[in-house]
């Protein structure tokens, strides 16, 4: 029988790249073998003029499609220019290029990603023209009075599961209808793809509920968090030894690196990145045990094992997984190789 295949791409819309999606049928002959190439109007997504306005989609991950079910499936792209060589809004390329480079050092990331409900212009849970109690008891909250969407949530989480990503986990934020969920540890491109796919799952999910998710760094001005995509990071030599984690802390606040990297973090980074809210200032580089008021975090364990990984709290809700992978990765496997220490 024919299935239907989700054909999932990031479009190029600026200063933040969105998800956009479109149905192929494809017939039984296409079951277990590799996934055709397909085509869109980029004119109509910011990557290219009406003359020439054919894209190419190129296959590059695929799960089952927790909405649809049965044999349907999800399908992750790369765009492609026509003569198939990487579009410019096309960031996984130049991922796939560094994670082959450094493969040998084993670098695997788990990514804390952040979102808001909204619901007819105000975040969920949010009195009409109004605000709620100031933000202490909602995050990892319990009852109807702090938590805001949990139905959604949960939908969310089964639909990952169902589709088999690296979902690791979900908790209430600081602000109500804010949530996190985590996926990894896993490979550079695996978490990204699966961060990718999380995303739309998360947006698609909501639809059926009448709820927008949005990953606005800072859905709401004032006094409360912004919404942040943590990056855990670790290669195989910090897994093993505290040397290679002072290392890559270092190396991340070498030069330029500071701001090259915060820079790539998602738009709107110098609005949440305050030193306030559990930040440390966009132009302030700096790391320590235990401190969430620094911009890269070593956790008490890490320091008490000797070992174990790193947290880069910098990046945005909205910033791209392909492309904080594969600055830390450069920078810090860099480092590493440079010390002698992979
Ligand atoms: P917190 O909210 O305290 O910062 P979370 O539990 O939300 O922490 O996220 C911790 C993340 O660290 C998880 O996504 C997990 O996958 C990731 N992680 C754990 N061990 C490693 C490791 N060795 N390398 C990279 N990431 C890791
Ligand atoms: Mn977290
Ligand atoms: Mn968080
Ligand atoms: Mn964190």
């Amino acid at each position: 029988m024919s299935f239907k295949a989700e054909y999932i791409w990031i479009d190029g819309t600026e200063p933040t790249a969105k998800l956009r999606s479109k149905t192929k049928i494809l017939g039984d002959d296409a079951k277990g073998a590799e996934l055709p190439i397909w085509g869109f109007d980029g004119s109509s997504t910011n990557q290219a003029e009406g003359h020439a306005s054919d894209c190419v989609l190129k296959p590059v991950f695929s799960c089952p499609d927790p909405i649809r079910g049965g044999d349907d499936i999800l399908v992750l792209c790369e765009v492609l220019n026509i003569d198939f060589t990487p579009h410019v809004t096309n960031t996984r390329a130049a991922l796939a290029e560094v994670a082959e480079k450094f493969a040998s050092q084993e670098p695997i990331f788990g990514i804390e990603q952040e979102y808001t409900f909204f619901k007819d212009g105000y975040p969920l849970g949010f009195p009409k023209g109004g605000f709620p109690a100031p933000q202490g008891g909602y995050y990892c909250g319990v009852g109807a009075d702090e938590i805001f969407g949990r139905d959604v949530v949960e939908a969310h989480l089964d639909n990952c599961l169902k589709a088999g990503l690296a979902i690791s986990g979900i908790n209430a934020e600081v602000m109500p209808g804010q949530w996190e969920f985590q996926v990894g540890p896993v490979s550079p491109l695996e978490v990204s793809d699966h961060m990718w796919v999380a995303r739309w799952l998360l947006y698609r999910t909501a639809e059926d509920f009448g709820v927008s998710a949005t990953l606005d760094p800072k859905p709401v001005k004032g006094d409360w968090n912004g919404a942040g995509a943590h990056t855990n990071f670790s290669t195989k030599a910090m897994r093993e030894g505290y040397d290679a984690i002072i290392t890559a802390c270092e190396s991340l606040g070498e030069g330029s690196k500071p701001l090259d990297h915060v820079k790539n973090y998602g738009a709107g980074i110098d609005d949440r990145l305050t030193g306030l809210h559990e930040t440390a200032p966009w132009d302030k580089y700096s790391y320590g045990v235990s401190n969430r008021g620094a911009s890269v975090r070593i956790p008490w364990q890490v320091e008490k094992d000797g070992k174990g990984y790193i947290e880069d709290r910098r990046p945005n809700a909205n910033v791209d997984p392909y492309v904080v992978t594969r600055l830390l990765v450069d920078t810090c496997c860099s480092a590493l190789e440079k010390a002698g220490q992979v």
